[in-house]
């Protein structure tokens, strides 16, 4: 089978970082054209465009797009890509609200084309082991820890703290999908403490009390992005039964018991663009809202708490980045 002709919308930092790297390295697809504002435009692609609709009207081949902008704008450019007769790899998260995501789930049925909200923390090898131990599992504690810099990894960037940017459940949600991929029952947000910096828009913080419906079970979850020195992206695990899980590094590692069962580099965008070769060669859609809707929830039950104001001392940035070091 031929590979999938795909193009890029948006080459900003998860764009340059992980889809083009991912798609040059998978032979089961071919990049035909990006589609940039700045007008980026890298080598390999055949055709590049500053505004998304020419690329859609005017490339005839292409059949698939990737949309790698921020949230806000996804869902009109994704309802414009199936319209065109694209189908559709949403960035997470996949719209701005969960009406957007529904009505591109059903628009993308009544046009025939596969649309897949990607969720790529749920790809790292940890996860799956994660959820394989607890199939069948009652947990009684669940602790989520996820606390970055802020000024580290989104220097300068804007979006984030606007209204619909998601602020610390940008990352949050990333951890949120791990949770609603790994957890044997159910899980519904009870209480949450959303943390506004008086000059934003966005949460800097979050602490969320989630349950199973399980009366003595205890589930957390705790989003910072004020942490500086050490990066925490852990889930502890305990399961009824006695036993202890360790997910940490994102889902990269994985101890059980005290014992090490995956310690692997990350691998999430590999496994994405594996999945969605597979979803376009079946024809089929993956449309998961399960993250997405516990982050609307907390939006929903949660407190707003005023916090200091965040000064970014990084200059605004349009889309142009420098990797951090690490
Ligand atoms: P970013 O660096 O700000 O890049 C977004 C790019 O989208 C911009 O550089 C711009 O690229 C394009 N864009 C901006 N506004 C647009 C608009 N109104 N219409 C069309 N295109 C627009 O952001 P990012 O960090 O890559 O994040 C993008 C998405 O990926 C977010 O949803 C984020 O949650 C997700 N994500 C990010 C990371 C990460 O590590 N940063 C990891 C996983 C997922 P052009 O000028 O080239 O058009």
């Amino acid at each position: 089978m031929a590979p999938h002709a795909i193009g890029i919308i948006g080459l900003g930092k998860i764009a340059q970082d992980q889809h083009l790297p991912n798609i040059r390295a998978n032979p089961d697809f071919t990049l035909l054209a990006v589609s940039s504002q700045r007008g980026l435009s890298p080598e390999d692609a055949k055709y590049t465009f500053q505004d998304y609709r020419e690329m859609l009207s005017g490339v005839p081949d292409l059949e698939a797009v990737a949309i790698c902008t921020p949230p806000q704008v996804r869902h009109q450019i994704a309802r414009e890509a199936l319209l065109a007769g694209k189908s559709v790899l949403l960035e997470k998260p996949p719209a701005a609200t969960l009406s957007e995501l529904e009505d591109l789930k059903q628009l993308a049925e009544k046009v025939g084309k596969t649309i897949f909200t990607t969720w790529h923390a749920q790809y790292n090898k940890g996860v799956d082991e994660t959820a394989k131990a607890l199939a069948g599992q009652t947990v009684k504690l669940l602790r989520v820890t996820w606390k970055e810099d802020v000024r580290r990894w989104h220097p300068g960037q804007q979006w984030i703290w606007q209204a619909g940017g998601f602020g610390i459940f940008d990352p949050g949600i990333n951890a949120l999908s791990i949770v609603t991929r790994i957890m044997p029952q159910p899980v519904f947000i009870k209480r949450a403490d959303l943390k506004f910096p008086a000059n934003r828009d966005a949460p800097i913080a979050a602490d969320l009390e989630l349950s199973t419906g399980q009366p003595d079970a205890e589930l957390t979850a705790a989003f910072d992005w004020r942490q500086t020195g050490l990066q925490s992206w852990n889930i502890d695990v305990e399961t009824q039964a006695g036993s202890q899980l360790k997910l940490s590094q994102g889902g990269c590692r994985l101890e059980i018991d005290g014992r090490v069962v995956v310690d692997e580099k990350p691998s999430e965008y590999e496994g994405v663009y594996k999945r969605f070769d597979l979803l376009l060669s079946e024809g089929r859609s993956v449309v998961d809202v399960a993250p997405f809707r516990l982050v609307a929830d907390a939006f929903m039950v949660g407190r707003r708490v005023q916090v200091e104001p965040f000064q970014d001392d990084a200059p605004a940035r349009d889309g142009t980045y420098q990797a951090p070091s690490t």
